[in-house]
């Protein structure tokens, strides 16, 4: 399976990060071993500048190419919250350097996810919100009403170049207020009220 990574797909977002807003998707891939499922985060020695990115997360159920946005909707059922770990610091050392996000984004465990998985017909997601707790303080809130390009565009867009696997993951973008993790953080992050990830860094 394969991890699709939907950069700046919330406009006060792209803003704090003083990045434009982007005309089509814009996506980039982490491995499978980037996946951390229902276990401690260790903080990577190679950066000093780790953030979170709270994200809502599309499981596709069915294999598509060249999938149509009015068909997308058959090809995925659950969304789940996963967080998109970048390691800040190499990131902008990549952007200045026009080099592959790859070492920031796709190390090991910057990917994880919550095992309980949400039937996209029980909640209302124009409707919904997500949030991000640091110790217990609210850090971001995610409204997908806000997508600069919805769930149904994006699986149209990455299936022209990519195709689509079941047990492959979306992650759909982050909203504003990203920040840095310390090693003795809780991070826990609820969709609609109900807390679906809870992890330690250590
Ligand atoms: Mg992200």
């Amino acid at each position: 399976m394969k991890i699709i990574c939907i950069g700046r797909n919330y406009a006060d977002h792209a803003l704090e990060m003083n990045s434009p807003l982007p005309t089509e998707p814009l996506f980039f891939l982490k491995p499978d071993t980037a996946l951390l499922k229902d276990k401690d985060f260790y903080y990577p020695n190679f950066s000093n500048d780790i953030h979170f990115e709270c994200e809502l997360v599309v499981r596709i159920d069915k294999v598509g190419k060249h999938i149509k946005a009015a068909f997308a909707h058959k090809y995925y059922s659950h969304f789940t919250l996963g967080i998109d770990f970048t390691a800040r610091d190499i990131q902008q050392q990549c952007k200045e350097n026009g080099l592959p996000w790859e070492k920031a984004k796709g190390f090991d465990q910057s990917a994880p996810i919550s095992s309980i998985w949400i039937n996209k017909n029980s909640l209302d997601l124009e409707k919904s919100e997500f949030k991000l707790f640091q110790n217990g303080i609210l850090r971001q809130t995610g409204l997908p009403k806000d997508f600069i390009f919805s769930i149904d565009t994006i699986i149209a867009y990455v299936s022209e170049f990519l195709t689509l696997k079941t047990g492959d993951l979306i992650f759909t973008g982050t909203p504003a207020g990203v920040g840095p993790i310390q090693i003795g953080d809780t991070l826990s992050a609820a969709l609609n009220g109900q807390v679906l990830l809870e992890l330690n860094v250590k």
